[in-house]
């Protein structure tokens, strides 16, 4: 597998660029700006993009969706959970003194279970609400890899005081979808480093009170 992460965008959110050497399909997750950097890695890499996943809709995930939709031709999905965030999008953009985006409805939701995939790439979502209510997480268990938005941070968990936010559901969807995941599992964070599910199990002072 390819897999390249770049960190895009002022709130540095971390696009992942999920590639099969062979078919030379691709999807891509979070692509929140800076899209002529990513279109340039999938040209470096001969790559076609099948489908642009969205772990949720806050701006600095979703924003360059639209864009990279318009350039390849791909389906943008998110969970329809976070369509009122969608609405809330002139809002978001002056928390980051930015222009608005253009963000439409998603071309398919990402409801818990569904399979993403492309020639020789085979994922599954993971309804995970918490800090927001259409957060979801991409789990690839052939790659033992977890692309976790932000739900789950390597020594933190996602912040619940923006709209749609709530600690209680946040908690229990990292016990209950994430800490039943093998210790192996590579977790990419939406933001920041990379960490392993049992890393976070035995470390993260988050975690530890429940
Ligand atoms: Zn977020």
């Amino acid at each position: 597998m390819i897999h390249e992460i770049l960190p895009v965008g002022p709130l540095q959110c971390n696009c992942s660029i999920l590639g099969d050497q062979t078919s030379h399909e691709a999807i891509v997750v979070d692509p929140g700006d800076d899209i002529p950097r990513i279109m340039a890695l999938l040209a470096r890499h001969s790559l076609t993009v099948k489908q642009i996943v969205i772990t949720h809709a806050h701006i600095d995930h979703i924003a360059g969706a639209h864009r990279l939709k318009q350039l390849t031709g791909a389906p943008v999905l998110y969970n329809q959970n976070d369509i009122p965030l969608v609405r809330m999008m002139a809002e978001q953009a002056t928390w980051l003194g930015i222009a608005t985006p253009t963000v439409e409805a998603p071309d398919d939701t990402l409801d818990e279970g569904k399979i993403i995939s492309i020639t020789g790439l085979t994922g599954s979502i993971l309804h995970t609400p918490g800090h927001t209510e259409g957060s979801v997480c991409l789990y690839l268990p052939d790659q033992n890899l977890l692309l976790a938005g932000d739900t789950l941070f390597a020594g933190s968990v996602g912040r619940t005081d923006l709209p749609g936010g709530n600690m209680r559901k946040l908690l229990t969807s990292i016990h209950e979808r994430l800490l039943s995941l093998p210790d192996e599992i590579t977790v990419i964070p939406g933001h920041g480093a990379s960490t392993t599910i049992g890393a976070e199990r035995s470390s993260n002072q988050f975690l530890q009170d429940i």
